[in-house]
């Protein structure tokens, strides 16, 4: 078993180590409802990259899980009091600095895991690629398992909503402050584009929502947020995976023929 976690290894056990991919979280501090620690997003990113690298490292992957960022863009949401925010620009900073460490250190491919729905990488990534040799897979944990997410909840919603808490109450139970729960409702655009979701804003979260939940957390169980965890480190364990293996040349990521 290789030395997987940075976080916790040493330089003694760690130094010989011939790492393919860094794993690079990445999650946020912020209200989520009266009933969710600020630390959710940053809590359960952290936990299933813990649990995706240690299955990608028993299967021969060569991963390095980097410590998380445990802030996000929140500047639309920081009408929530104590809510902590990078603005883009200043997290697109740390993320190039992290890189370019990588990079240093050898380590030709990285994935970015987000957990966050105010962190948008693309437009770094597009700038980025031409300025480091390594190679970055982006993901959302939240988004690589939706048939999953589909087959265990019952109510549709965005944050401290049944998917949210459940995971919470799988991962870090005693975080969890249900008597606090509200409905999770949220107040309609007066725009029609808006009602119709083709026009976009980055939205007040203090406007939109009443208590900043999104989403009815009323059925979230534990066995819920075990379920949805499994199937979500089984995708991202099988991603690195087969990062590792993928060999960079000239035309990675695809194959030649
Ligand atoms: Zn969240």
């Amino acid at each position: 078993m290789g030395q997987w976690n940075l976080a916790e290894t040493t330089f003694g056990l760690a130094k010989d180590e011939a790492y393919q991919v860094a794993v690079l979280p990445v999650g946020a501090c912020e209200a989520h409802g009266c009933h969710l620690p600020y630390a959710t997003d940053t809590i359960q990113t952290e936990e299933i990259m813990h649990r995706a690298c240690a299955e990608a490292d028993s299967r021969g992957a060569e991963v390095l899980l980097l410590p998380a960022i445990p802030y996000g863009v929140n500047e639309n949401t920081l009408g929530f009091k104590w809510t902590m925010s990078l603005r883009p620009s200043t997290l697109f900073r740390v993320v190039t600095d992290i890189v370019s460490s990588v990079e240093h250190h050898g380590i030709p491919k990285m994935l970015l895991i987000n957990g966050h729905g105010g962190n948008e990488f693309q437009p770094h990534l597009r700038e980025l690629c031409r300025q480091t040799s390594v190679e970055i897979v982006l993901a959302n944990w939240y988004t690589c398992a939706l048939d999953a997410h589909e087959a265990i909840f019952e109510e549709p919603g965005e944050h401290a909503d049944e998917m949210e808490t459940s995971m919470l109450m799988h991962h870090r139970p005693e975080l969890v402050q249900m008597p606090l729960a509200s409905d999770g409702s949220t107040r309609e655009p007066v725009l029609t584009a808006m009602q119709e979701g083709w026009a976009w804003v980055a939205r007040p979260w203090d406007r939109f929502t009443f208590d900043s939940g999104f989403g009815d957390p009323s059925k979230a169980t534990a066995e819920k947020g075990a379920a949805y965890t499994e199937a979500i480190v089984e995708r991202l364990a099988q991603l690195l995976v087969e990062m590792s293996v993928a060999p960079v040349d000239d035309m990675y990521p695809y194959r030649e023929d």
